[in-house]
């Protein structure tokens, strides 16, 4: 059953150059409310602790150091069919590849660091806003 929630991080690269703000515009201007919201960072351990899933994939060492290179923004989003329109509204994972208009599209440069993270389904949704936020962080 969908929960309509899905969780998001704002990578360190769209933090570094100032899209923090525009990017959270857009996720609410298309109907997002936001759940909870963290200003925070990741060290090499956490991150490698969120990215195991990946822990197989040539790409991983890399994207661990990448993660816990600056800080990012965690959240939970609310929004009827969250997960399919979440990765509908930040595009494709490689950023060449991403639609017009679409987050990744507009904010990221490359596919290791495309700007934002968006869920792939209810129950990652789930452990990833876990790994983030208790119960009492949530409105
Ligand atoms: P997502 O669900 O669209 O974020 O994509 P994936 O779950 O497939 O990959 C997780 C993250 O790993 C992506 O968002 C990228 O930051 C990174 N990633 C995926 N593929 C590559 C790759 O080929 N090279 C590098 N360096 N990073 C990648």
């Amino acid at each position: 059953m969908s929960t309509n929630r899905t969780f998001t991080m704002i990578k360190p690269d769209a933090v570094a150059n100032g899209h923090i703000g525009a990017i959270i515009n857009d996720i609410t201007a298309a109907g997002f409310k936001i759940v909870a919201l963290k200003y925070t960072k990741l060290t090499e351990e956490t991150a490698g602790k969120f990215y195991e899933v990946h822990s197989a994939r040539p790409f991983y060492k890399d994207l661990v150091s990448f993660m816990s290179s600056g800080p990012i923004v965690a959240a939970i989003l609310e929004k009827d069919n969250a997960i399919e329109d979440f990765r509908n509204l930040i595009g494709a994972t490689n950023p060449a590849d991403a639609a017009e208009g679409t987050i990744r599209n507009k904010y990221a440069k490359s596919i290791d660091a495309n700007a934002v993270h968006g869920s792939d389904s209810d129950e990652n949704a789930a452990i990833e806003g876990d790994f983030f936020f208790t119960a009492a962080e949530r409105f």
